[in-house]
């Protein structure tokens, strides 16, 4: 498997977990844009949101309603963002779908 994201699924490649159930896991990005930033993916590989098929829909509600009960335990209630990018223009770099959580810090749009 030659997926970064399948890697930390399998724990080959470890990852500051901050969840974990049968579906999805969130971790830390290693990267941090904001003080809190962390991801949430599906442990099953799906490349990009435009192989989402429509057997997915619960899995995509348990990715969003997951990223907003997380995002309350990591103190974000004043506001967080959900970013998911689409592909290589959409600046997805990491081809296994991903929701990115940023919070603790003021958010501005448009996004630089
Ligand atoms: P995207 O550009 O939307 O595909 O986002 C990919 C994200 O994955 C970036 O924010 C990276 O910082 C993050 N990332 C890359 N490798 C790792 C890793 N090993 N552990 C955690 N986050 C990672
Ligand atoms: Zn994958």
């Amino acid at each position: 498997m030659d997926c970064l994201f399948c890697k930390i699924v399998a724990g080959e490649i470890p990852a500051r977990k901050l969840y974990e159930d049968d579906q999805i896991i969130a971790f830390h990005d290693i990267a941090p844009q904001a003080p809190v930033h962390f991801l949430l993916i599906p442990k099953r590989h799906i490349a990009t949101l435009n192989d989402l098929k429509e057997s997915d829909k619960p899995l995509a509600g348990h990715l969003l309603y997951s990223a907003q009960r997380l995002a309350s335990e990591q103190g974000c209630e004043k506001g967080f963002r959900l970013v998911m990018n689409c592909n290589d223009l959409g600046g997805q770099t990491v081809h296994h779908i991903h929701m990115h959580v940023l919070g603790q810090r003021q958010l501005h749009w448009p996004p630089g």
